[in-house]
């Protein structure tokens, strides 16, 4: 660690806790400690679970409203009853054990009182009433799933295997990309339907059948490896405009904004970022014709690697941080300085091949973030700063 003199302006940029920051941390924290047995991890996995239950609950009692239709077929509705029991019981008991444990009793009140709701509002036994489609899908169900699964993988590991043991799983920001989280999953299907749009419309116009015949029968594991390629050189390209170009880089400063990197600060991107980044990304691989099991494998592939790659952990990967983009290497891209470095996504060498590869043997950035911190914090802030801020320059 280096001394907190020679850190200067960034540190104090660092602990500078947003005002949704300081309302959390008024309602749920205490100043007590955080380790294994201090009663602080089952109270989170308490809370987490029973506001879950009770949004699952929510989903059940108005499926029309609150499910993703892509999601909804597919649904074992007997298995997601069972995981639903599981998740009320296993909230309740968290939330005592929180209380037995720790002397403040406020995460595991909270956690009680979210668990009685979902059992009022119907709990394990609500029926599932199809009233038929709703005029917007709300992706309720796809935000439970993956703030269930994801902080229930990445909040325990990122304390036992820390970069920055400092950083805390509150740090500052920390509800400015939750709500960026919260929002990209209520609002993926209207997400989605934009990022499709350029290559449906590209691919109807311009349809490379004979190939696209070809590509598709290649086996899965031929097919998702070329995915990844043809995607990251894409990507590359686009990102990079979007770093080099004085027009879309506010856009993308928002996903640079960030002091800290977790597995939360990945979500982090603005609207405009995620729609012309993933749209275009889109275009050469409908082009292709790649086919749609080998696409939605990539689209796993992918979401987990844009959450790991953020993530606060310190790991050695040796010789596959060659191969494959690590926290490490994107850690490098969200430098203070160098800045323009580490565009891939899945491919390191790609960088490599541009010239823009940077990765200093067991080194990591001393700060990640903007040099000056132009972005501000709040999260409706920074919907707008950027157009204000083209709209400055063009004056
Ligand atoms: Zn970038
Ligand atoms: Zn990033």
């Amino acid at each position: 660690m280096e001394p907190a003199a020679a850190r200067g302006n960034s540190a104090q940029a660092a602990t500078r806790h947003t005002r949704l920051d300081r309302w959390f941390e008024r309602v749920l924290g205490d100043h007590g400690p955080q380790h294994f047995g201090s009663g602080w991890f089952s109270g989170l996995i308490g809370l987490l679970l029973s506001l879950g239950s009770f949004c699952a609950v929510l989903v059940f009692q108005f499926p029309e409203w609150l499910t993703t239709a892509d999601l909804r077929a597919g649904y074992p509705v007997e298995f997601m009853r069972g995981a639903l029991t599981l998740a009320i019981v296993a909230g309740f008991f968290f939330s005592a054990l929180n209380i037995i444990l720790r002397p403040s009793k406020k995460l595991g009140l909270a956690g009680l009182f979210f668990a009685a709701l979902a059992v009022i509002a119907g709990g394990d036994g609500v029926e599932v009433d199809w009233h038929g489609p709703a005029p917007v899908n709300l992706g309720l169900d796809w935000l439970v799933l993956n703030v269930v699964l994801l902080s229930l993988v990445f909040v325990p590991l990122e304390r036992l295997f820390p970069h920055r043991p400092e950083q805390g799983t509150f740090r500052a920001g920390w509800t400015t990309d939750g709500l960026y989280f919260v929002v990209s999953h209520v609002l993926v299907e209207l997400l989605t339907f934009f990022t499709l749009l350029p290559a449906t419309v590209v691919s109807q116009a311009w349809q490379a059948a004979a190939l696209g015949a070809q590509v598709a029968s290649l086996p899965l594991w031929v097919q998702v490896p070329l995915i990844m390629l043809v995607a990251d050189l894409t990507q590359y390209w686009v990102h990079r405009f979007f770093h080099r170009n004085r027009l879309a880089w506010p856009f993308h400063a928002i996903h640079h904004s960030s002091r800290a990197m977790d597995w939360l600060a990945g979500s982090r991107l603005h609207v405009v970022d995620v729609i012309l980044t993933r749209g275009l990304i889109l275009v050469p691989l409908f082009v292709l014709g790649f086919a749609r099991e080998a696409l939605y494998v990539w689209l796993a592939i992918v979401a987990a690697q844009a959450t790991f790659i953020h993530v606060n952990m310190r790991f050695r990967f040796r010789w596959i941080e060659q191969l494959l983009v690590t926290p490490r290497f994107h850690h490098w891209h969200h430098a203070e300085s160098p800045i323009d470095k580490n565009f891939a996504v899945h491919f390191p060498w790609i960088d490599r091949l541009f010239g823009t590869y940077y990765m200093p043997a067991d080194r990591w950035p001393d700060e990640v973030g903007i040099h000056g911190d132009p972005v501000p914090e709040e999260f409706l802030a920074q919907m707008v700063w950027p157009v204000r801020t083209i709209a400055k320059e063009g004056r």
